[in-house]
């Protein structure tokens, strides 16, 4: 499944054609007539999308959207109005009551999926997040510094000089900050690490249809460069292409616009991009810093296992109530003793060093990558299936295996190998460990296919058999 949808309309015919729809997509639906059902499906189900008709027997769309923020389960769930019409001051209203989008009939197919997989996507890193947070306060760890509120950093990118200053000057005034406008050609990646002051929070890309690959290629860019991998993108693509709205909200822009620019309603979807992104900021800062001091190895910087494992409770935890699989792998340096002794501890405390970077540098940012032992390595991925963890896994063993690493002192460099026992958890792990021996079950599990993949030659990837 590739997530979870709430559909709320009190007509059912209009339910069954979006299930349909999103069936054949492989999601996993639900519905609901009223407000009051669709409160209760959320508490039970925490869908991953809601999308609702703008008229409810019991309330409107507002008045549905205003009660879901107020859950805790609700409150970072996107969701998606349905109108009948294309209203230009009803979409505005639902926009501001916290509405990620606002479609209106007839559905596009194309864009209504992709916008769904976006929003999707923004849901799983909101939760991902809380759940990190989550297991910090588990752990006692103090709440990070919140951040102060400023008024949003946004760059607006087009290749038409005439419309970008015309556009940025509307959207100024509506934001009350300052636009920065930019040709996709310009070098948009902030140069500093040091203090994000000048990272953009939302990026506005103009999508053109004669020159889209270029800006696809902007957006590709911001999503990968570590500095702006967090920022908000928001499409402004006046001229309808279902097909290339698609194509970016699957390179990871956050919102669209099918139509021509019209500043308030961009102003509304640049702030509640700001604030997810915000919050999302909060929730990072909240777990670097209380974090870091306790539950960090201090040679590589990456958690220690008395963070992994309450992590690893909580993503099989999440994972029984979601029914996605994720993957659990422990890795561990070959013939680590050898490299001490031929080369010096310090020889081996630089592998160890670069390891955990390669290591890091290969996951999503979801992932976990802990240092659990000596030279031993756990890695967990939520909402992955065997074959890409698979894959990923005998990705790690090459960037580990086929770059030498540097010895300090530049004395040259050295090569070295990881195996990788990979073991794969979903609902029926919790249900056979239960939830407080899941993550030592496991772990275990892990072990293992470990021990065999040392056995058979090492530098590869075993996977844990399954339970007889
Ligand atoms: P195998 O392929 O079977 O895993 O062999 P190995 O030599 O890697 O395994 P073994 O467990 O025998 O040795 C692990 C070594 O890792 C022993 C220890 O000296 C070294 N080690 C553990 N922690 C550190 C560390 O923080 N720094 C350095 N430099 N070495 C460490
Ligand atoms: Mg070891
Ligand atoms: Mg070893």
């Amino acid at each position: 499944m590739h997530g979870k949808i709430l559909i709320i309309d009190p007509i059912a015919t209009n339910r069954i054609v979006l299930k349909v729809k999103l069936s054949a997509a492989h999601y996993d639906v639900h519905q609901a007539k009223t407000i009051q059902q669709a409160l209760e499906t959320i508490v039970a189900e925490v869908p991953d999308v809601i999308m609702t008709a703008a008229e409810l027997p019991d309330g409107s769309a507002v008045d549905l959207g205003a009660a879901v923020k107020r859950l805790i389960a609700g409150r970072d769930i996107p969701m998606i109005a349905i109108e009948h019409d294309n209203n230009y001051a009803r979409r505005l209203h639902l926009l501001a009551a916290g509405f990620d989008d606002v479609l209106s009939k007839p559905l596009d197919d194309t864009l209504t999926l992709a916008r769904v997989r976006s929003l999707v996507r923004v849901s799983n890193s909101a939760s991902e997040w809380r759940m990190r947070d989550d297991t910090s306060r588990a752990l006692g760890l103090a709440e990070g510094a919140a951040l102060f509120e400023r008024t949003p950093c946004v760059t607006l990118i087009s290749s038409d000089m005439i419309a970008n200053a015309k556009w940025a000057h509307k959207l100024q005034k509506e934001l009350g900050s300052k636009i920065t406008s930019a040709k996709p050609e310009d070098d948009l990646t902030p140069q500093s690490k040091s203090g994000n002051s000048h990272v953009p929070d939302v990026f506005i890309l103009h999508l053109q249809p004669n020159a889209p690959a270029e800006m696809l290629r902007v957006l590709a860019d911001i999503r990968t460069h570590a500095l702006t991998r967090h920022s908000g993108v928001l499409i402004v693509q006046p001229e309808a292409d279902p097909n290339l709205s698609a194509q970016a909200l699957d390179l990871g822009a956050n919102d669209i616009v099918t139509h021509e620019f019209l500043a308030d309603e961009i102003a509304l979807r640049v702030n509640s991009l700001v604030k997810r992104k915000h919050i999302a900021d909060q929730l990072r800062a909240t777990v670097r810093t209380g974090l870091e001091a306790a539950v960090c190895d201090p040679l590589t910087g990456l958690h220690n296992r008395r963070y992994a494992m309450p992590h690893l409770t909580r993503i099989a935890e999440t994972a029984s109530r979601s029914g996605k699989p994720f993957a659990v792998m422990l890795a561990d340096m070959d013939f680590f003793k050898r490299i001490n002794d031929v080369y010096g501890h310090a020889a081996g405390d630089a592998v160890l060093v670069q390891t955990a970077e390669r290591l890091r540098e290969n996951l999503r940012a979801v992932d976990m990558v802990a240092r659990i032992g000596g030279e031993e390595f756990l890695i967990v991925m939520p909402g992955v299936e065997l074959p890409n963890a698979r894959l990923t896994a005998q990705r790690l063993c090459s960037v580990i295996g086929e770059t030498p690493f540097s010895l300090p002192n530049q004395a040259g460099d050295l090569d070295a190998t990881i195996s990788i026992g990979l073991a794969i958890g979903n609902r029926a792990s919790v249900e056979r460990f239960g939830l407080s021996s899941v993550a030592p079950g496991l772990l275990d599990q892990a072990d293992k296919a470990l021990y065999r993949a040392k056995e058979s030659g090492r530098n590869q990837v075993t996977l844990s058999r399954p339970a007889a």
